[in-house]
């Protein structure tokens, strides 16, 4: 590509970029602290708990749900039968699962995002075609209306979709928009007389629409006065004239019990009233709620890791090999003590993340992005360990974990390829202390009439710099722990002050710079969620039992030394790595270079 294309390209995504982040003053969240060398403990710790009440109630629903699953749902015939029974569809809506979060005005239960996350660990540890369901229905398929819609819209739309009589979807994705959501090519022109808009275009992968009532559906309007265009966000009904589904299951490798469509729009009229959110605003509508869903993520994943873990130490405990059980070999310890400790950092970040939604940080897409990240990663290597454990049994159908395996494989995919999302967390990430850089620079130009702010802007990122920062844990056992976080988070501060002078702009291009600060942050986060609930689980040690203390507080430990290295590891090869290497070797098999092997 020639390098004007190169920077007219990077100066879009730049405005998409700047037109989706928060404008205006925020607090500081726990991830953007990070890249600034801070450690915003009020967001961590203490570790999130629902009020008595609330936790009465979601014991309650925990409870109820459990009971229903037990009896109702069977994963491998949703599986075989690539659907998911009505009556489970119904049972759930009875329940108030398909609306938990809604509040009681529109007949939802008013949860918290944490309580629905505890809900949702039991739906994914069961299920992943009926969590992946529930997902598209709640937590993206009629968010944006929870969210973005007017009080008219809500009231009438809300009711049946939180009562599970009608279902949701969410439909962004296009052939030419994917992991560039912005690039949606589906048209939303305004008719003459401005009273609707006429849809054209055709939508790929969405999960729900045979089943769907209601479609979130994200269009390309005329901005006015301009000739651009810009996303908006519409409500959009299967029985409107023009509405066609091409393909209503999509056969697939996993999650065979969700009804994943193609399906396009001819000529057809959507009321302007059915417009949600601001005209041109979609794009942040729709990345808006892909953050809810990226919190349910973290719930669903951390279920299916318990579930993982269950049937790894059972089949360890059982099968005896060389005349031992399989559990007493040290490469078969190595894993489960691995499985243990990675979900127990994913519930940790799962609770830290959705409570930052309940306690209302405006600006939480780099947590759950993180969230997201982490724990899809974390529960593909669990499901791995999960299945060489129990060897050639895991491949075959009548045990669950081949199932897990092609059901798991979408999740570094779906809701943000994992890369993009890496880029995007080390780029939002470096946004504040890049820009406290340009400023230190242009004030440096005048310094002697800006002097207190060159003063105050360089002790800002020196003192980042020399101090770590504090971890504040409660129980002194922590205390070494929380030190070595706060070390390596000024080591972090560091590195990213240092990618930051060494690549200045061009960092938006450097992938390989951006994942490894990406993977430091993420594993930062991580050990700081880690730490806040064990010392938790320190505190209130006459609630846990003993043999989840053992087995919390190992798991605990070896999350955080593993995490530790692995940080080391991320920030060394940012110095000390071939990717120049990596990039030829890359660029001649691109241009066909293995024929001639
Ligand atoms: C079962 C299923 C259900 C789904 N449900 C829905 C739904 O309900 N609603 C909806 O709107 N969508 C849905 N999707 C779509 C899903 O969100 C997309 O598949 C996802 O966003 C990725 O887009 P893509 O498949 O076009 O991959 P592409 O964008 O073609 O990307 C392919 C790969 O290229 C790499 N890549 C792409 N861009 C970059 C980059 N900038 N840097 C580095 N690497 C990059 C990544 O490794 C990525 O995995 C669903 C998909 C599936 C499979």
């Amino acid at each position: 590509m020639t390098k004007p294309k190169t920077d007219a390209r990077r100066d879009k995504q730049v405005r998409e970029a700047e037109e989706l982040l928060f404008a205006g003053p925020q607090k500081l969240g726990v991830a953007k602290g990070l890249f600034l060398g801070r450690f915003v403990a009020d967001w961590v710790m203490p570790y999130p708990a629902a009020s008595p009440e609330e936790e009465k109630r979601v014991d309650h629903a925990v409870a109820e749900v459990r009971g229903f699953l037990d009896r109702h749902l069977d994963a491998a015939a949703i599986d075989r039968a690539a659907d998911i029974p009505a009556d489970v569809i119904q049972g759930l809506g009875r329940l108030g699962v398909l609306g938990m979060t809604a509040p009681a005005e529109v007949g939802g239960r008013g949860f918290s995002q944490l309580s629905y996350c505890r809900v949702m660990t039991e739906l994914g540890a069961r299920c992943a075609s009926t969590s992946v369901f529930v997902n598209a229905h709640h937590s993206i398929g009629m968010r944006a209306l929870l969210l973005f819609g007017t009080p008219e819209q809500k009231r009438r739309w809300l009711p049946p979709l939180v009562s599970g009589e009608q279902l949701a979807a969410f439909a962004l994705t296009e052939t030419e928009a994917g992991s560039d959501a912005a690039n949606v090519q589906t048209e939303a022109k305004p008719s003459a007389d401005g009273s609707h808009y006429i849809l054209n275009g055709e939508k790929r992968y969405i999960t729900n629409v045979a089943i769907a009532r209601v479609l979130t559906v994200m269009a390309r309007t005329p901005v006015p006065g301009k000739t651009e265009t810009a996303i908006t966000a519409f409500l959009v009904t299967p029985d409107m004239p023009g509405f066609v589904v091409l393909e209503p299951r999509m056969e697939k490798l996993g999650l065979r019990g969700t009804a994943t469509a193609r399906l396009a729009f001819r000529n057809m009229a959507v009321p302007k009233e059915n417009i949600l959110g601001p005209l041109g605003k979609g794009l942040k509508v729709a990345l808006t709620v892909l953050d809810f869903g990226r919190t349910t993520f973290g719930a669903c994943t951390t279920g299916a890791a318990r579930t993982c873990i269950g049937l790894a130490v059972q089949h360890a405990n059982q099968r005896r090999q060389f005349g031992r059980a399989l559990g007493e070999f040290e490469l078969v310890k190595k894993k489960i003590a691995r499985m243990a400790a990675y979900a127990y950092a994913m519930q940790a970040m799962t609770a830290v993340t959705a409570s930052l939604i309940d306690r209302g940080l405006e600006d939480y897409m780099l947590e759950t992005a993180m969230l997201k990240v982490f724990t899809t990663e974390a529960l593909w290597e669990i499901i791995n360990d999960a299945f060489q454990i129990h060897g050639g049994a895991a491949y075959f159908t009548d045990r669950p974990l081949e199932r897990m395996l092609r059901d798991a494989r979408i999740n570094q995919i779906a809701e943000g390829a994992n890369e993009v999302l890496k880029s995007f967390i080390s780029l939002v990430g470096m946004r504040a202390p890049g820009q406290q850089f340009q400023e230190l620079q242009e004030s440096l130009r005048h310094p002697w009439g800006e002097w207190r702010k060159v003063w105050m802007l360089g002790l800002d990122r020196v003192g980042a710099v020399v101090r770590a920062p504090e971890i504040p844990v409660a129980h002194l056992q922590l205390k070494p722990h929380a030190q070595q976080l706060g070390r390596l988070i000024r080591r972090f501060n560091l590195e990213v002050n240092r990618a930051l002078l060494r690549h200045r702009e061009e960092i938006l291009e450097r992938q390989y710079v951006q994942e490894r600060l990406a993977s430091a942050a993420m594993e930062l986060f991580a050990s700081a969620c880690v730490l806040s609930r064990r010392d938790a689980e320190l505190q209130n040690k006459r609630r846990a039992n003993a043999a989840l203390n053992g087995a919390a507080e190992n798991a605990a430990d070896l999350f955080l030394r593993g995490s530790s290295s692995r940080i080391d590891q991320a920030l060394s090869e940012l110095h000390n790595n071939c990717d120049g290497l990596v990039t030829r070797t890359a660029d001649a098999v691109l241009a066909g270079g293995l024929e001639a092997w």
